[in-house]
């Protein structure tokens, strides 16, 4: 077993990049009021309006479990239902948190085109049942970039919350990686969110570069209600909020929110592009963002364990790598030799 300079197991691996960090040891130069009082929790607040374009209401908590499950709670009733695709981090991810939040509204799994919804399978599983003892369907939620590595165009946000609003439902986003697809789509980030009719979306900082946090945003005011007590209740309240915020005004006053996506999306891309026309080796899912897929014979996959590389298999058994702001390009060129070499192999 070789020891690699650096794994793409997942895009949690990297560190805190340097513009988040920087802010946070400037927020560590003096002492300030606790709880949200200080003066970078409000200017990270304001930060995320200027990006978004919009007077929205902006929480910070410690991850993404407490990011949906909080946000979806607060859309819920503990009799309804939550429309996601069946692979969807809420459902398979966070361990019953976003029931146990909503005192129990349920998850409801919808077939999926690659892990993306589309709105023929919400409204059949919407409409599916109208009667009294089945949850009624009150949120969908969709994963932006989805777990597959997809990306959801600014039409097909648009034509789900269109049916969102048709049926009176509400649209959360999980966003862990809402960062990637906008840099995917060259977009605004307000027109891949509140444009296009996103009522919450759920923000990734530690996948864009933080050592920790997520930010929640509220573009409806009316359902950010009462949020901050949700939140403390939860055990998500930093006293010390500064150390949870100013890191977010590293990566948003810098751009390096996009910089990070951008670098960790071509990365993804340079591999897939290396290992194209390999016999046994294909992409599983598109890649649109900082997600690569392979299907490969178990024979090839172990092969590239063997030569040291931590890859996982969750999703339909595909090698999963993920590429986050740190990746180096050149360990990402020795996995895409090795993966040519581990397809050659077995051609012997
Ligand atoms: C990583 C991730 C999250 C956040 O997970 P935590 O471990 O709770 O921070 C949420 N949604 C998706 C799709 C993710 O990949």
């Amino acid at each position: 077993m070789h020891r690699k300079p650096q794994q793409f197991g997942s895009d949690n691996y990297a560190g805190i990049c340097p513009e988040a960090l920087a802010a946070m040891l400037e927020a560590n130069s003096r002492s300030a009021a606790a709880y949200g009082e200080d003066p970078w929790t409000g200017r990270a607040t304001d930060a995320f309006r200027t990006l978004f374009e919009t007077d929205c209401e902006v929480f910070f908590v410690f991850n993404g479990t407490a990011a949906n499950s909080l946000a979806l709670a607060a859309l819920c009733q503990s009799y309804h239902g939550i429309i996601c695709a069946a692979n969807a981090h809420v459902e398979t991810d966070e361990c019953g948190a976003p029931e146990f939040f909503s005192n129990g509204a349920k998850i409801l799994t919808a077939p999926t085109l690659n892990g993306k919804l589309t709105p023929a399978a919400i409204e059949a599983l919407a409409t599916s049942r109208g009667d009294i003892h089945f949850p009624k369907p009150e949120v969908v939620s969709i994963t932006q970039a989805t777990e597959t590595g997809r990306v959801y165009s600014r039409d097909e946000v648009s034509a789900i919350s269109m049916l969102c609003r048709r049926l009176g439902l509400k649209l959360h986003m999980d966003g862990a990686r809402f960062a990637n697809a906008c840099a995917t789509l060259d977009c605004a980030p307000a027109d891949l969110s509140w444009r296009v009719g996103v009522d919450v979306l759920c923000f990734g900082g530690a996948k864009n570069g933080l050592g920790l946090g997520e930010a929640v945003i509220f573009f409806d005011h009316a359902l950010a209600r009462d949020f901050g007590y949700r939140c403390k209740q939860a055990g998500q309240l930093a006293s010390k909020m500064r150390f949870l915020s100013a890191p977010w005004l590293g990566l948003l006053e810098s751009g390096a929110w996009l910089r990070n996506a951008r670098h960790g999306n071509l990365c993804a891309r340079g591999l897939s592009e290396k290992i194209q026309g390999l016999p046994d080796v294909s992409l599983m899912f598109p890649v649109e963002a900082n997600a690569v897929f392979l299907k490969a014979p178990a024979a090839v996959l172990d092969v590239l364990r063997t030569k040291g590389w931590r890859f996982y298999t969750f999703i339909g058994g595909a090698a999963r790598f993920m590429f986050a702001w740190d990746a180096d390009p050149a360990v990402v060129d020795a996995l895409a030799s090795d993966i040519v070499e581990a397809s050659r192999a077995q051609d012997w």
